[in-house]
This record gives structure tokens, C-alpha cells and sequence, in this order.
């Protein structure tokens, strides 16, 4: 077989160039010593999930903490899955999470010196070393149809065997130069396959950053690496791209590990060193009595948008990502909570080997102790951010009125006072939470736990003394008044020696207040949410409260 007219044949000399060419165009990055390149190459499917953040977020600090570079590559080679608006859906969704990349697709001010960054703009490079991988005996044209490695698969199936193209089954590897001659002479469409040099009774160890010293089984399978349409397939094209992209370091998902084997052969033949691969624990979540995988199907929280969505603060998400990548990340922040999370040294040895259980209410709890750390004013841009892209027209128009949400949110928050409340959650939480404040989205329930005439004579005894300029003990002392002309206990310590002595005491009394004013039975201070209402708006809710009663 003459590989070399072959090769010819199938790629004309005009259409590539000599492989030194692209070896120049790309050369070693200049940097420090110890700097590492990595990056995140996603499929432009339009999904991008907390795996991918997970990734990303070891992946960016292993580059800037090293000194290095972090790119984003866009791996479109599978037209079916391919989103429009794909590719910004990536770039929010990460930026949002302040995950920096220095160049990559569509990264402006960049110098992108080793783009193009979408792999369907590569195909010059990759079939150049198809090239090279035919003249050199190690790769072939196939002409086999969907219906014969269909038929392939349910012989090797029914026969208990291990699917696949390779070895005996792979019927193309020996056709003869007339055959594949005759073949391209009446136009069968044919995919190119790597001829692999491997057999699946060897055993390889390989060391995975992350999961230590592995055994796999080599390669035996003639994959593709080259479709009928002249684009490559994932595996080779991203191997040829972290070569000259000058990946050093490889963080992704352990759902690749079992193409590891094919990745180990592909580099060895094009003659690359390999970057070095970590491959990193699947997040996973108790659902009843087992634990499985997060599920794109069955759980929202596997999606970035989500959390966008629903409003969680970015830094409460990262926090819980870098608890759940560095063993030691946990420790480290609860000494350091004020610090800029960058400062904590990342470590690819710290990260897990098997699942991170993802649990949605330990994120709760993370963004709650987050955003108690946030000034009013801090808070008020967080809130407004979401609400202008999330939130109903209600919602955008309570940031109209600065100063009257800075009062809402200092109150809510417990700025200065004792102990910072701890009632936000997310920015959707939050937004909701504050409804009772505006009259258009005041939409009370009325639940009381006393009969309609006590609760009308502990409005209307109220609404006759409130005074929109008493302080918070003139105004307790007028609860108190409203209590015991009602026959409720003032003196807790009373009530609760004889509770059957009274109704109810001043603290009941206060609920039904609270209940008339805002709708709910646990707010903060009721005194201080009356000032905020002010005098006209109380009054009105007093009434409004009566008219129902
Ligand atoms: N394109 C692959 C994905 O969508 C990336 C695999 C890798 O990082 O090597 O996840």
C-alpha cells in the first residue's frame, strides 16, 4: 500500500501545511516557571452546569495561582447538540461567578495568540496530522455504513463480546488499495479511523493528578478521528488543541476518564506530550435512601442558571465549591472569612478521589452567613442586579426609592443591632421576603390565633393611641396598655406561673399587630417596620386589617 499517494488523495497537499508550520504559529508560551495553562472546553450545547463551574473553578486557580493562563475553547465538533447562543450562555454563566479567563473564544482585549478557539475553525490543523497519521500507516479511510457497524454491534452483542471497531471486526483496516480506490471512486462517504496500535490485554498505570497512580486498559478501538464531513471528532481534536494550545494541566470531569485510554494513544502517535490530567469526582446528592449523581433530568440545581435565577450570591456558591474541591478549604476560611478567596492556596492533592456530595441546604446555610456579611448598601446592589434582570415590575420598582430600602434592608439585616440577622438566602428570597413593605405586593393572609372580636378590639385599642413618633419603649408601653385592657397578661413571668389565668399575654397581643400590619406572624421588630411604613400607610393597614375583621 502506497500510504503516502493515499494520503495525498485524501488530503491534497494545497489544503494543509507542513507540520513545523503550526509548531511555529504555536510556539512554548513564555512564562514563568512552574506557570500552568489550563483550560475549560465545553460543548456549545447550551447547558452548562455546576460541573463545569466545579472544573472551572480548580482549573482557574491552578493558572493564576501558578502565574499562568486560563483559556476558554469551544468544542463544537457535534453539530447536532450545537445551541445558538451557546457560547454566551458559557461566558455569563462563568462570569457571574467572576471565573476570569486571559484568552479563548470570544475573550475581548486578549491577545489569542493560539486561536482560533472554536475547533470547526481548526480543521486546517487537524488535517494536517490526519495527514501525517495516514502516510505513516496509522490511520485509514472507512467505508463501513450506519447499518453495517449496526449490524456489527448486534453480532459482537449477541456474541458476548465487547463492542466496537477494532482488531478482527474492523473490516476497513485491510481493504486493499484497489478496494479503497474503487470505494472513492464511486463515492462512498467514509470516515477516517486512527489503526490502533493497542491491545485491550494490556494494562497501563498512569498517574492522575488527582486520583493518584490508576491502571487502565490500553486503547484498542479504531475511533474515528475524522467524520464524513472532514470534521474531527472530540478526541482527536482535543488532543491536537492542548498540544498547541500548550495546555499543561488537564482538570475535567471523571466521566472522561474511560476515553482516557483512546486520549493516552492519541497523544503517543501524533507525538505529543501529554498535559497532565486530573480527572475530578462527579457531584452527587441524597435523594431518599440513595445516593446518586446530580441529574440533569431531575434536579435543577445542576444547572448555572439556577443560581442565577434564583439569586444565590456568587461568592456563597464559590465558597461551598472550594469546600467541596480542597479538603482543607473549609478550615482555612473559617479563619480567614473576610479574606479574598483567591488568597487561599489551592491544591490539586487536596481535591476528593471519590463524590462530592452536593447539598443544597448547606448552600443555604453558606449564602445566609455570606450575606451577613454585606453593608445595606452592598446588599440594595445585589437585590436591585437581580430584580432588574429577574424580578416582576413590582419588584424592579421597589429599588426606585433608595433610601426607604436602605432602611427596609438595615432593619432586616439587624444592622446595628446586637446580632446580625441571618434571614437572606438568596436574592429572590430576599425580594420576596421584603414584599410586605409595598402596598402593591402587600397581599396578607390574616391567619390570627384569637376570635375576630378580641383581635378587632386589639387593633382598633392600638390604632387609638399609636403615635408615629413614640420610640420603641413609648410604643411597647402602648402594646402593653392595649394588653391588659383586653385582659392579656403584661408580666410574662406572671403568665407563664398561671397561663390559664389570661387569653393570651402581650406577646400575643403584639402578633396580632404584627399579623395586621404585615401578614405574618415572624417579622423584625414590629415598632421599627411601623416607622419605616410611617404614620399613614400603619394607619391604613390598621384599617384595612378592621374592614375584613
Ligand atoms: N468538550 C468536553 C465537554 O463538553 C470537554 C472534555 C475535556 O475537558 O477534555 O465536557
Amino acid at each position: 500500500m502506497d500510504w503516502n499517494k493515499l494520503a495525498d488523495v485524501l488530503v491534497p497537499d494545497e489544503n494543509v501545511k507542513p507540520l513545523e508550520y503550526y509548531e511555529e504559529l504555536y510556539p512554548a508560551r513564555d512564562l514563568p516557571q512552574g506557570a500552568q495553562v489550563t483550560r475549560l472546553a465545553p460543548s456549545p450545547t447550551g447547558f452548562i452546569h455546576l460541573g463545569n463551574l466545579f472544573v472551572a473553578i480548580a482549573n482557574e486557580r491552578i493558572a493564576h495561582q501558578s502565574g499562568g493562563t486560563m483559556y476558554l475553547r469551544i468544542e463544537d465538533t457535534d453539530l447536532k447538540r450545537k445551541v445558538d447562543g451557546a457560547v454566551d450562555a458559557v461566558k455569563n454563566a462563568l462570569r457571574y461567578f467572576d471565573i476570569r479567563f486571559d484568552e479563548g473564544a470570544e475573550i475581548e482585549g486578549a491577545a489569542n495568540n493560539y486561536g482560533p478557539y472554536y475547533q470547526r475553525e481548526r480543521a486546517e490543523i487537524y488535517h494536517a496530522y490526519v495527514k501525517d497519521l495516514i502516510k505513516r500507516g496509522l490511520a485509514y479511510p472507512c467505508f463501513c455504513t450506519e447499518d453495517e457497524l449496526s449490524a456489527l454491534r448486534e453480532k459482537q452483542t449477541a456474541e458476548k463480546k465487547i463492542t466496537g471497531y477494532y482488531g478482527e471486526y474492523a473490516a476497513c483496516r485491510n481493504l486493499t488499495e484497489e478496494e479503497i480506490y474503487a470505494n472513492l471512486a464511486a463515492k462512498k462517504p467514509y470516515v477516517i479511523r486512527l489503526r490502533s496500535q493497542g491491545s485491550a490485554e494490556n494494562k497501563l498505570s498512569f498517574r492522575d493528578e488527582i486520583k493518584g497512580d490508576i491502571t487502565v486498559t490500553e486503547n484498542d478501538q479504531d475511533v474515528v478521528i475524522l467524520k464524513s464531513d472532514g470534521i474531527p471528532t472530540y478526541h482527536f481534536a482535543h488532543a491536537i488543541d492542548d498540544h498547541f494550545m500548550r495546555t499543561t494541566v488537564v482538570i475535567r470531569g471523571e466521566e472522561w476518564l474511560a476515553s482516557l485510554p483512546i486520549h493516552i494513544e492519541l497523544f503517543d502517535v501524533l507525538g505529543f506530550r501529554r498535559p497532565k490530567y486530573g480527572h475530578n469526582c462527579s457531584l452527587q446528592k441524597i435523594d431518599g435512601e440513595t445516593r446518586r449523581k446530580l441529574s440533569k433530568r431531575k434536579d435543577p440545581e445542576l444547572s448555572l442558571e439556577f443560581y442565577r435565577q434564583e439569586g444565590y450570591y456568587a461568592r456563597a456558591v464559590k465558597v461551598y465549591m472550594l469546600t467541596l474541591l480542597n479538603s482543607n478549604f473549609e478550615e482555612w476560611y473559617m479563619k480567614n472569612p473576610d479574606k479574598a478567596l483567591e488568597e487561599f492556596k489551592f491544591s490539586i492533592n487536596k481535591m476528593g478521589k471519590s463524590g462530592a456530595l452536593f447539598d443544597l441546604n448547606k448552600l443555604n446555610d453558606i449564602s445566609k452567613n455570606e450575606l451577613a456579611k454585606l453593608s445595606a448598601e452592598e446588599m440594595f446592589d445585589f437585590l436591585a442586579a437581580w430584580a432588574n434582570e429577574f424580578g416582576t415590575d413590582a419588584q424592579k420598582a421597589y429599588f426606585a426609592d433608595r433610601e426607604y430600602m436602605l432602611k427596609i434592608l438595615n432593619l432586616c439585616m439587624g444592622i446595628g443591632g446586637k446580632k446580625r440577622r441571618k434571614d437572606f438566602t438568596t436574592a429572590k428570597q430576599a425580594v420576596e421576603f421584603i414584599a410586605y413593605f409595598f402596598d402593591e405586593t402587600f397581599a396578607p393572609e390574616y391567619a390570627y390565633r384569637f376570635d375576630k372580636e378580641t383581635v378587632k378590639k386589639v387593633i382598633a385599642g392600638f390604632k387609638a393611641v399609636y403615635d408615629v413618633a413614640d420610640d420603641n419603649s413609648a410604643w411597647f408601653e402602648k402594646v402593653k396598655g392595649v394588653a391588659a385592657e383586653n385582659g392579656f397578661a403584661t408580666d410574662m413571668k406572671a403568665y407563664k406561673a398561671n397561663p390559664e389565668n389570661y387569653p393570651g399575654s402581650v406577646s400575643d397581643v403584639a402578633e396580632m399587630l404584627r399579623v395586621a400590619m404585615t401578614g405574618l406572624t415572624n417579622t423584625p421588630d414590629l415598632c421599627t417596620i411601623m416607622q419605616i411604613l410611617g404614620a399613614e400607610r400603619t394607619v391604613a393597614r390598621l384599617d384595612k386589617a378592621l374592614a375584613i375583621l
